[in-house]
C-alpha cells in the first residue's frame, strides 16, 4: 500500500455476550490490536451488556406496576458486578446515567405513562453504560480509544410512524466525508450500536438487535475495508445452533443468502445490516469472541458456490397471518391494490403473500409497533372489501439457498409430517432463494429440526459447509453425538462373516440386552412387552426375555415361535394384539391364556361366546397419528387400527353382553416417535376414556420408541420418557402402565452385510451395487427410511463423492440409500447397512426368486 493511501477502516461490532465481562474486553483489545498492528484502523461498535436491554425494556411496565425501583436496581446491580470484576467504581463512573434511570423510572410511576420516546431514551442507556465501562477496559489493556457518541454521527431517517420513529428507525448509509474527516486522526474509535439521533435531538433506537445495523451504517459511511460482526457463535449456521446441535457451520455466503437467513429468523444478524454493506461492496465476516481463532463466515458478493443447494433452515416465531376471503374477488380488477392500500394506510408491512380465487393470505412479521389498536384499524379498513381473519401465534419455517426450486422434490419426506397438521401458507420467493411454510407456532421448531435432519445435517464438508455446532462447541468431539456404534469395534468379526453373495443380517446380542434392559428400567412401567414382529430371531428373543420383557404377538405364528423357544413360558408373559384376525386365532389365544387385545367391535358382537368370562383389553384409536412415515402411523381417521373414541361405549356394551371384562385400554399411535412426552399424552387420553370402564386397571401406551436415523439426529432419552410417565402415574395412580416397544430394543443391534457386485457411473451418479437389496431390506422403499451405509472394508477412508447404493432387484425402488458420501469403492468390498435389526429380516421376501439375507448373531 503506498504510504500516502489512507489506512483502511475495519468496523467491528461486538454483541451483548462479547462485552459482558472485563475479560471479554481483553479479547476485544487483542482483536483490535492485531488489526492495528496490521496497519488498519479500527472502529468498535458494541451493544449493551447481555441481558441489560431486556431489563431496560421491561422497566416501564415494572414502573407502571409500582415495581420500578427494584427493576432499576437490577440494571444497576448488573453494572456494579461488571465494574467490581474490572476494579472500577460503577457508581462514580455511571453516576449521571444511574440518576437518569432513577428519575425516568420514578416519572413513569407518577405519571402512569411511558411514551415510545421515553422508552427509547431508557433503553439507550444500556449501550451508553457499556461504552463508559468499555473505554476503561480498553485503556487498562494499553489501548487509547477515541470515544464517539454514536448519536453525534447517526441521524435517524424521517419516519412518519410514531412508534417506529423512536424504537425501530433507520439511518443514512452514504459515504460520510465529514465523519471520515472528523476521525482522520484516530486509529481506534469506540462507539455504541443501536442508538441514533432524531431530528429533534432526542435519542432513537434502530430496532432490537440493531447494533449490527449501526455497525453496517458506520462501515458504509467510513467506506470500510471490512465489517466484522463478533458474537457468541463462530458464524452463520445452517440452523440456529442453540436449537439444533447438528447445525452446520456455513463457511461462505452471498449477501443475498445471508439476507434471507437474517430476514427469516436467524437472529445472529439484524436483517437491516446487510443492505448497507452490500450496497457499499464491503465484505462481512461473522466471528466468535469466545473462539476468536476460528475463521467464521465470510459474506461477499461472490461466495464462489452457486450450485442449487439448500444451505439453511430457519424458524421465525411470533408471526401473524391475515386471511382475507371474498367470493370471486379474483375477477375484480384492483382487488389486491385495494387490499394492500389498506395495509399501507394502517402502516402494516406484509411479509409473505399467497392468493387463490377466493382467498388472499398474508403474513406479518413480529413487530413491536404492531399493537392491537393498529390491528383493529386494519380489520376495520379491510372489512368493506372482504372477510378478515387474523391468526396469531404462527411460525414461518424457511428453507434457504440458491435454486431452491430445483430441489423441492427433496422435501417430500420431511413434509409428510404435515399430513396431520395444517400448513397455513406456502410461499416460494421470486428470487428462488427461499421456500417458506407457515404453520402453528407449536409445530415450527419440530418441523425445522426435521427438515434440517433430512436435508442438511449429513451434507459433506466442503466450500459451503464446515463442521457441526456440536463439533465446534466441543473441540475434539466426533460428529456423532452418540457413542460409536458397536459394529466399529467388531469390524474384524463382521468382515469374516460377510458372505460372498447375497446378504447377511448380523445381530449384536450385547446391544439387544442393553436396549432391552433400558426399556425394563423405565421405573414407572409395570410391564413392557417386546413387539416381536420387529425381529423374531430366537437368540434375540432369549436376550430380551432375560432382560425381563414379555412378548407382544400379532399372529399365531408369533405365539408359536415364543412357545417353541421357551418351554417354560407363562401365558401371562404374552400379549396377543392381532388386527383383523380370524375367529380361530382369538379362540386359541383365550385357550392359551394370553393377555388379549381386541381392536374392533366385530369380534365382541359376532363371536360373544369366544370371550365369555375372559379379561380383555380394548385397542383405542386415539385419533392422534404419529410416526416417521405415513405407513407406520397407526392412528387417526385413515388407520385400520383400534376403536374410535366415540365408539367405546358401544364396545363396552358389547363386552358386557358377551360376559367379558374390560381390564385395560390400549393405544399405539405410530412408530419412530422421539418426543419424550408422547406416551404420557397417549396415557392421558386412555385415562380419560377409562372413566366409563370401572374394571380397567391397565393402560397400555403402545410402542414406537424412536431410534435416530442419522448419527447426529437426536436420540430419545428413556429417562425423560420415565419422567413423563411418572407425571401420568401421579395424575392417575389407579392404573398400571404398560408399553410394547418393537424397534427400540433391536434396531441398532442389527446390521445388514453385503458385498459390492459392481460400480456404475451414469448421468453423473455413482451407483454402487450390492449382492442384496429390497428383497432383504424393504424399509427404504416402503417408508423412505434412511439407514446409515458404510464401506466396512474401507471404514474411515475419505469420501470420494456421493453415491447411490442399490440392490440387484428389478425395481427402480431397489435403492438402499441415495446421495451418500462414500470412499472409493470396489467390487468385493463389504458394505454395512446400519440399524437394520428391526423390520429387516422379518419383512424380507423372495421377490425375483432371490433368497433374502440370512441371519446370524455375534
Ligand atoms: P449478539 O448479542 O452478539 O448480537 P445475538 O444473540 O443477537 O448475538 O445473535 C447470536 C445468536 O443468534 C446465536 O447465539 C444463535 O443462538 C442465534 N442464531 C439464530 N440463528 C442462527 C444461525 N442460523 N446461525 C448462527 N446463529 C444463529
Ligand atoms: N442491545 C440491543 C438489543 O439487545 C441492541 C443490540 O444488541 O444489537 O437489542
Ligand atoms: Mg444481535
Amino acid at each position: 500500500m503506498p504510504a500516502s493511501a489512507p489506512r483502511p477502516w475495519i468496523v467491528m461490532k461486538f454483541g451483548g455476550t462479547s462485552v459482558a465481562a472485563p475479560d471479554r474486553w481483553r479479547v476485544i483489545a487483542d482483536i483490535a490490536r492485531a488489526r492495528l498492528d496490521a496497519g488498519e484502523r479500527v472502529m468498535i461498535v458494541h451493544s449493551a451488556i447481555a441481558g441489560v436491554s431486556n431489563l431496560l425494556e421491561a422497566l416501564p411496565a415494572a414502573a407502571l406496576a409500582g415495581a420500578g425501583e427494584a427493576a432499576a436496581e437490577a440494571v444497576k446491580a448488573r453494572h456494579r458486578e461488571f465494574a467490581a470484576a474490572a476494579g472500577l467504581d460503577a457508581d462514580a463512573l455511571l453516576a449521571g446515567i444511574f440518576d437518569l434511570i432513577d428519575r425516568r423510572t420514578a416519572g413513569i410511576g407518577y405519571s402512569g405513562e411511558a411514551s415510545a420516546r421515553l422508552r427509547a431514551e431508557l433503553m439507550a442507556q444500556g449501550e451508553l453504560m457499556a461504552s463508559t465501562l468499555g473505554v476503561e477496559c480498553l485503556k487498562a489493556a494499553g489501548l487509547d480509544p477515541v470515544f464517539l457518541d454514536a448519536r453525534d454521527a447517526l441521524t435517524a431517517l424521517n419516519n412518519a410512524d410514531e412508534a417506529r420513529a423512536w424504537l425501530d428507525n433507520g439511518a443514512g448509509e452514504d459515504a460520510d466525508p465529514a465523519l471520515q474527516k472528523r476521525l482522520s486522526g484516530a486509529d481506534l474509535v469506540l462507539t455504541q450500536g443501536f442508538i441514533a439521533r432524531h431530528a429533534t435531538g432526542a435519542t432513537v433506537l434502530l430496532g432490537r438487535g440493531g447494533s449490527d445495523t449501526s455497525a453496517a451504517y458506520f462501515a458504509a459511511r467510513l467506506q470500510a475495508a471490512r465489517l466484522e460482526i463478533w458474537t457468541d457463535v463462530p458464524g452463520l449456521f445452517s440452523a440456529d445452533p442453540r436449537l439444533t446441535e447438528g447445525a452446520r457451520h456455513l463457511r461462505a455466503l452471498s449477501y443475498e443468502e445471508a439476507q434471507e437467513i437474517a430476514t427469516m429468523g436467524g437472529k445472529v444478524l439484524h436483517p437491516r445490516c446487510i443492505g448497507p454493506a452490500r450496497r457499499a461492496g464491503i465484505p462481512m465476516e461473522v466471528r466468535s469472541t469466545l473462539r476468536p481463532e476460528l475463521a467464521g463466515t465470510r459474506i461477499t458478493g461472490a461466495p464462489g458456490d452457486d450450485a442449487p443447494r439448500l444451505k439453511a433452515v430457519s424458524v421465525k416465531t411470533g408471526v401473524r397471518l391475515v386471511v382475507m376471503e371474498g367470493a370471486g374477488m379474483w375477477r375484480q380488477a384492483g382487488f389486491l391494490a385495494d387490499v394492500f392500500a389498506g395495509f399501507k394506510a394502517c402502516g402494516v408491512s406484509v411479509d409473505l403473500v399467497s392468493t387463490s380465487e377466493t382467498n388472499v393470505t398474508v403474513s406479518l412479521d413480529p413487530d413491536p409497533g404492531l399493537d392491537q389498536a393498529r390491528l383493529d384499524r386494519l380489520r376495520e379498513t379491510l372489512a368493506p372489501l372482504c372477510r378478515v381473519k387474523i391468526i396469531e401465534d404462527a411460525a414461518a419455517v424457511s428453507l434457504l439457498g440458491y435454486g431452491i426450486r430445483r430441489i423441492l422434490h427433496q422435501l417430500a419426506p420431511a413434509l409428510e409430517m404435515f399430513q396431520d397438521k395444517p400448513i397455513r401458507l406456502v410461499s416460494q420467493a421470486a428470487n428462488d432463494l427461499n421456500f417458506t411454510v407457515v404453520v402453528d407456532e407449536s409445530e415450527g421448531a419440530a418441523l425445522a429440526k426435521r427438515l434440517h435432519e433430512e436435508l442438511i445435517s449429513t451434507a459433506p464438508e466442503g466450500a459451503v459447509f464446515g463442521q457441526s455446532w456440536a463439533e465446534l462447541a466441543r473441540p475434539g468431539a466426533a460428529r456423532p453425538a452418540r457413542a460409536a456404534p458397536w459394529w466399529t469395534d467388531k469390524r474384524g468379526a463382521l468382515l469374516d462373516l460377510a458372505p460372498q453373495t447375497g446378504g447377511l443380517y448380523v445381530y449384536d446380542l450385547e446391544t439387544v440386552s442393553a436396549r432391552a434392559r433400558a426399556v425394563a428400567g423405565i421405573k414407572t412401567l409395570s410391564r413392557a412387552f417386546y413387539a416381536m414382529k420387529a425381529n423374531a430371531h430366537r437368540d434375540v428373543l432369549r436376550a430380551i426375555r432375560a432382560a425381563g420383557l414379555g412378548f407382544e404377538c400379532v399372529s399365531p405364528g408369533e405365539i408359536a415361535r415364543v412357545r417353541e423357544t421357551f418351554a417354560d413360558i407363562r401365558p401371562d408373559e404374552v400379549l396377543f394384539t392381532p388386527n383383523f384376525a380370524h375367529r380361530s386365532e382369538y379362540e386359541a389365544a383365550v385357550a392359551f391364556g394370553a393377555h388379549l387385545t381386541i381392536d374392533g367391535l366385530h369380534p365382541l358382537t359376532h363371536w360373544p361366546d369366544v370371550f365369555q368370562g375372559a379379561d380383555v383389553i380394548l385397542r383405542v384409536n386415539p385419533d392422534r397419528p404419529r410416526g416417521h412415515h405415513q405407513h407406520v402411523k397407526t392412528a387417526g381417521p385413515k388407520a385400520k387400527f383400534g376403536i374410535p373414541l366415540d365408539a367405546l361405549n358401544d364396545a363396552r356394551a358389547a363386552a358386557d353382553a358377551a360376559g367379558a371384562r374390560v381390564i385395560g385400554l390400549h393405544a399405539h399411535a405410530g412408530s419412530g416417535v422421539t418426543d419424550a412426552d408422547h406416551w404420557r399424552e397417549i396415557g392421558a387420553i386412555l385415562a380419560r376414556a377409562a372413566r366409563n370402564f370401572p374394571d380397567v386397571r391397565i393402560l397400555n401406551c403402545g410402542g414406537g420408541l424412536g431410534v435416530p436415523e442419522s448419527p447426529d439426529a437426536p436420540a430419545l432419552d428413556l429417562l425423560r420418557v420415565d419422567e413423563e410417565l411418572a407425571l401420568l402415574k401421579k395424575a392417575h395412580p389407579r392404573f398400571e402402565l404398560w408399553m410394547e416397544p418393537g424397534r427400540y430394543p433391536v434396531a441398532e443391534a442389527g446390521v445388514l452385510l453385503a458385498r459390492v457386485t459392481q460400480v456404475k457411473h451414469a448421468f453423473g451418479t455413482r451407483f454402487i451395487g450390492l449382492g442384496t437389496g429390497m428383497n432383504s431390506l424393504i424399509r427404504p422403499a416402503l417408508y423412505g427410511a434412511r439407514h446409515e451405509i458404510v464401506n466396512l472394508t474401507r471404514l474411515g477412508e475419505p469420501g470420494a463423492g456421493m453415491a447411490s447404493v442399490v440392490g440387484p432387484i428389478c425395481e427402480s425402488a431397489d435403492l438402499l440409500g441415495a446421495d451418500r458420501l462414500l470412499p472409493e469403492t470396489h467390487e468385493g468390498d463389504v458394505m454395512l447397512i446400519a440399524e437394520t435389526g428391526a423390520y429387516g429380516a422379518v419383512m424380507a421376501s423372495r421377490y425375483n426368486l432371490r433368497e433374502p439375507a440370512g441371519e446370524a448373531v455375534i
